[in-house]
């Protein structure tokens, strides 16, 4: 049995080098893009279609705010043609790699962020935002695959004239609201609340991670009462047992609202994409804010 446990480990070394080997060689002939997060990676996929090949190394349900790279990640991102990157501490650990690594042929979409929300990493949550976003991504693949600049300008041109709806459909739907406050499960949604005048109460901080107090979740739960709040958005990465306690305790039913920070498996599965998933939060935001 002593002896089983070096032989193992030595095999494990030999299987991770071969896996590490064999993702380095195929990536040689296509182009391939790398995103920290779902949202960027929608979007590259949205400009180039099939001429790259876009991943995205948080998929399956992980949520990016706490997520660590494997060795097989870096090498996936050393290997790309563009490593998209989201700033403002979202994927800190990318911001690093490409400080110490500048041969990585990276962008950092919060650079291409003008507000005044300081180090708010969620922009992409506002579909004016996200058009900045479309268009820095865009300039960066063409910059890259200047053969097939028509083609990418083409799909460019298209997706923002959908995301302009989008900001249409926010404008309208959310105009003629009761209820201009909302509960939401972490601090995510300052953007879309700017955008749309809707003041956000945060049940976590800036990160899932970041627990209330018994204190701050019994203010919440008044101030929910006080303000007539019928209910309490949980998010569909993040446990909803806080969301749910304070629903609870102040008589409000919980509805989702997504940040769209990844896919769940079921909606991989559902067919959502980033649209899908901002009108579904649309419509609840309806709902909850008493929209004619
Ligand atoms: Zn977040």
């Amino acid at each position: 049995m002593k002896k089983l446990i070096p032989v193992i480990l030595l095999l494990m070394i030999v299987l991770t080098a071969v896996v590490l080997f064999t993702e380095s060689d195929k990536n040689n002939d296509e182009l391939t893009i790398v995103t920290t997060f779902y949202p960027p990676a929608e979007f590259a996929s949205q400009i180039t279609k099939e001429k790259f090949n876009v991943i995205n190394i948080t998929s399956g349900g992980v949520e990016p705010h706490d997520f660590e790279p494997s060795p097989q990640d870096i090498v996936k991102i050393r290997n790309a043609d563009l490593f998209i990157i989201n700033g403002n501490d979202l994927d800190h650990w990318a911001e690093e790699l490409v400080e110490e690594n500048k041969e990585i042929n990276s962008i950092n979409l919060s650079e291409y962020i003008t507000s005044e929300r300081g180090n708010d990493p969620h922009f992409w949550l506002d579909p004016v935002h996200a058009i900045d976003l479309v268009k820095a991504i865009s300039e960066r693949i063409i910059e890259i695959d200047k053969e097939n600049e028509k083609l990418y300008i083409e799909n460019t041109d298209k997706y923002i004239d959908v995301l302009n709806k989008l900001n249409q459909e926010f404008r309208v739907g959310l105009a003629n609201c009761s209820q201009r406050k909302i509960v939401v499960s972490h601090d995510a949604f300052e953007y879309l609340g700017d955008r749309y005048d809707i003041e956000i109460i945060n049940i976590s901080g800036v990160t899932p991670e970041e627990e209330p107090s018994a204190m701050k979740l019994a203010e919440i739960s008044d101030k929910v009462k006080e303000y007539n709040i019928k209910y309490i958005f949980y998010e569909t990465l993040v446990s909803p047992n806080l969301a749910n306690t304070i629903a609870q305790e102040a008589g409000a039913e919980t509805l989702v609202l997504d940040p769209i920070e990844g896919l769940s498996n079921e909606d991989v599965k559902a067919g959502e994409n980033y649209l899908s998933i901002m009108r579904n939060n649309l419509n609840n935001l309806k709902l909850a804010m008493n929209c004619e």
